[in-house]
C-alpha cells in the first residue's frame, strides 16, 4: 500500500504550500493503511521563501515522521516529478493500493488525475477520501444547481440541507497497522530524508526560534487550550477581535488547518461540544462561522473558473489597476511610511501570521484604498509569506478585500491611521514591530511625519531619514480611488447587462477527478 501526499507548486520562482493530505489521512478523518508518504518536492526557493521552507518542515514533515515512527512506519520523501516517481515506485515496491486525499486546487486535480491514470496502468487500485473540507465541495455545488454560492447566506442555506459535517475518525493505532510492514532500509536517511535548508542552498545560520511550532500534537494542544476557554469560545465574534493585540486575539489554528495538522472537522466538532447547552454566538461571526467561511471560499474556488486571477474570472470586477513596482516593493518591505501598515507587514515577514483584520488593513491599502495595485500581486506576497498560505482562501479573501467579488461596498475604505487606533491607542503593537518608532509619543505614533522636528529628534528617528515619509496622501488618494472603483463597477453593470449569463451566476466548468474517473469508466463501457 502506498499513501501519498504531494502539494507543491512552482510559481514565480517560489515554492509554496507543501500541504498535507498525509496528516489528515493519518490523524483523524480517514484511516488508510499507511506505509509511506510521498512528497513531490520541486523546490526552487527565493530568498523570502527561506523561512517558509523551515516552517514547512517544522509544521509538517518532522512531526509527521515522528508520528509515523510510533506506528512502526516512516515518512519517505522522494524528489522528482510525480509522473516520473510513481511508476518507478509502483514497480519497485510492488504497490497494490494507492490512497490519497481529494484536493480541489486546479494544480492538484490535474496532478492527481495523472497519477491516478498511471496507477491504473500499473494495476494499482486508487482510493481517495474527501476530508480537507467539512463537506464534499462537489456536493455543495451540486445542491446549489451546479453553481458556487456567492453569498454566505446562500452557503448557509445549502449546508443546512446537507446536515452537520461528518465526524472525524480516530487516528490509526498499532492494531490497525498490525498486518503492515514498512520496508525501511539502512539507507533511509540518504534516500528519503526530509530536505534540509542546505539541500535547497539556504543558510541556516540566521534561523529564528519558531513562534508556532509545527505538528499535530501542537495543533491539538492549541485546540485544547482554546476549547477550555468556554466563555471565550461561546462569545467569540470575529469583528470584535483585535488586529493589533500583542498576542493573537484569535486561535491561530489556521497554519495547522492549512497543513492538515488539524482537521477542520475535529475543530468543528470540538466547538459543537463546547457550545452544547450554552448560549453562544452564531455564524458568520462565531468560530463555527469562521470554518464556514473557509468552506465558502473553497466552494467558490472550485465553482468559479480562474479563481486566483482577475482576467477570465467571471465574478471578479475588472479593474484598471496600476503597475507600480516601487509602491509594491514599499508595501511588501514595510516601507510605506504608515506605521500601522508597516508594523503589520513586519509581523507578517517575521512571524508568518497576522490577524484577519490586519490582513484587511494591508490588503485594502495595497488595492482599492491607496496604492491601486492589482490584488493578484498581494496574493503572491501573502502566498509566499503566510504560514497558513492557502490557494483558495487567499484568492477569495483578496477578492473580497479589493471589493472585486463577494463584497461590494468599495466606498468603505480602511484608514491606515484611524483603524489601528481603535484597538491600540498607545501604538504598542507598532512599537513592538517597528522599535525604531518606540520613543514617539502616542499622539504621533500612527503619524510620525506630523511630529515637530524636536519630537522626532527626541525620539531618535527623523522622518525622511530614519523612517520614510508616507508614500501617498491617504485622504486624497483614497477619495480618488473610490471614483475609479465607481467607474469599474459602472462598467461591470454595463457588461453584465450585455451578457445576461454573467448576471445569473457561473456555471461550473472545472471537472473534478471524480467526474473524470466516472467519464473514463463510462467510455470503457
Ligand atoms: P480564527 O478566527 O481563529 O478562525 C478559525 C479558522 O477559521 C481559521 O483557522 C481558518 O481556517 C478559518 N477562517 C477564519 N477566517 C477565515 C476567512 N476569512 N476565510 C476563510 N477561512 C477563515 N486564511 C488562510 O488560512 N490562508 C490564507 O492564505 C488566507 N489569506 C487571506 C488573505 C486575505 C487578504 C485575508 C483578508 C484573509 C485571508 N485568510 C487566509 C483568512 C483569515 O485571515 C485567516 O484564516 C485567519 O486570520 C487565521 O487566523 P486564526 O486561525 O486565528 O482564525
Amino acid at each position: 500500500f502506498l499513501s501519498f501526499t504531494s502539494k507543491c507548486r512552482q510559481r514565480n520562482n517560489s515554492c509554496r504550500n507543501v500541504r498535507t493530505t498525509a496528516m489528515k489521512l493519518a490523524w483523524g478523518t480517514h484511516i488508510s493503511t499507511i506505509v509511506s508518504r510521498l512528497i513531490h518536492l520541486n523546490v526552487s526557493v527565493g530568498k523570502d521563501v527561506r523561512h517558509f521552507f523551515v516552517r514547512t518542515q517544522a509544521l509538517y514533515m518532522r512531526p509527521l515522521d515522528c508520528s509515523l515512527r510510533k506506528l512502526d512506519s516512516r515518512l519517505f520523501v522522494l524528489r522528482g516529478k510525480p509522473e516520473d516517481v510513481f511508476p518507478k515506485l509502483f514497480n519497485k515496491w510492488k504497490v497494490t493500493k494507492l490512497t490519497y486525499e481529494y484536493d480541489t486546487e486546479p494544480y492538484s486535480l490535474s496532478r492527481d488525475q495523472t497519477v491516478t491514470a498511471l496507477a491504473k496502468e500499473h494495476g494499482v487500485e486508487v482510493i481517495y477520501s474527501v476530508s480537507h473540507t467539512l463537506y464534499d465541495i462537489d456536493r455543495i455545488i451540486e445542491e446549489n444547481n451546479g453553481k458556487a454560492p456567492l453569498t454566505f447566506i446562500r452557503m448557509q442555506a445549502i449546508v443546512k440541507t446537507l446536515g452537520p459535517p461528518k465526524r472525524p475518525i480516530p487516528a490509526p493505532t498499532m492494531e490497525n497497522m498490525k498486518d503492515v510492514k514498512t520496508p525501511c532500509s539502512e539507507n533511509h536517511e540518504k534516500n528519503y530524508a526530509i530536505p534540509t535548508m542546505e539541500e535547497v542552498g539556504q543558510d541556516t545560520a540566521a534561523l529564528e526560534e519558531e513562534k508556532f511550532p509545527g505538528g499535530e500534537q501542537e495543533a491539538l494542544r492549541r485546540l485544547d487550550e482554546h476549547m477550555k476557554r468556554t466563555g471565550w469560545v461561546c462569545n467569540f465574534e470575529k469583528p470584535h477581535t483585535s488586529p493589533n493585540s500583542l498576542s493573537p486575539s484569535t486561535t491561530v489554528l489556521s497554519p495547522y488547518v492549512t497543513f492538515g495538522c488539524l482537521s477542520a472537522r475535529t475543530f468543528w466538532w470540538r466547538l459543537t461540544d463546547v457550545y452544547q447547552g450554552k448560549k453562544h454566538s452564531a455564524p458568520p461571526v462565531s468560530l463555527h462561522g469562521q470554518l464556514l467561511w473557509r468552506e465558502f471560499y473553497y466552494t467558490a474556488s472550485v465553482g468559479i473558473p480562474n479563481f486566483s486571477k482577475m482576467e477570465g474570472n467571471p465574478v471578479c470586477t475588472q479593474v484598471d489597476w496600476d503597475t507600480n513596482a516601487e509602491y509594491l516593493a514599499a508595501w511588501r518591505e514595510a516601507r510605506t511610511g504608515f506605521p500601522f501598515i508597516d508594523a503589520i507587514m513586519t509581523q507578517l515577514r517575521q512571524e508568518g501570521w497576522i490577524h484577519h483584520l490586519a490582513r484587511h488593513a494591508v490588503a485594502c491599502f495595497l488595492t482599492r484604498g491607496d496604492l491601486w495595485i492589482n490584488w493578484e500581486e498581494g496574493q503572491k506576497v501573502f502566498e509566499e509569506l503566510l504560514l497558513d498560505g492557502d490557494w483558495a482562501l487567499n484568492a477569495g479573501n483578496w477578492q473580497w478585500l479589493s471589493a472585486s467579488a463577494f463584497f461590494h461596498q468599495f466606498f468603505r475604505v480602511y484608514s491606515p491611521v484611524a483603524f489601528g487606533k481603535k484597538t491600540d491607542k498607545n501604538g504598542d503593537y507598532i512599537k513592538k514591530y517597528l522599535p525604531l518608532l518606540k520613543k514617539f509619543p502616542a499622539q504621533y505614533i500612527y503619524e510620525p511625519w506630523k511630529a515637530p522636528r524636536s519630537i522626532q529628534q527626541a525620539a531618535g528617528c527623523i522622518v525622511g531619514k530614519d523612517y520614510p515619509h508616507p508614500i501617498v496622501q491617504h485622504e486624497v488618494i483614497s477619495k480618488n480611488n473610490i471614483q475609479r472603483m465607481k467607474l469599474a463597477y459602472a462598467k461591470r453593470s454595463t457588461d453584465a447587462a450585455e451578457s445576461p449569463s454573467k448576471k445569473q451566476g457561473v456555471k461550473r466548468k472545472s471537472t473534478s477527478v471524480i467526474d473524470m474517473m466516472k467519464k473514463k469508466k463510462d467510455r470503457k463501457k
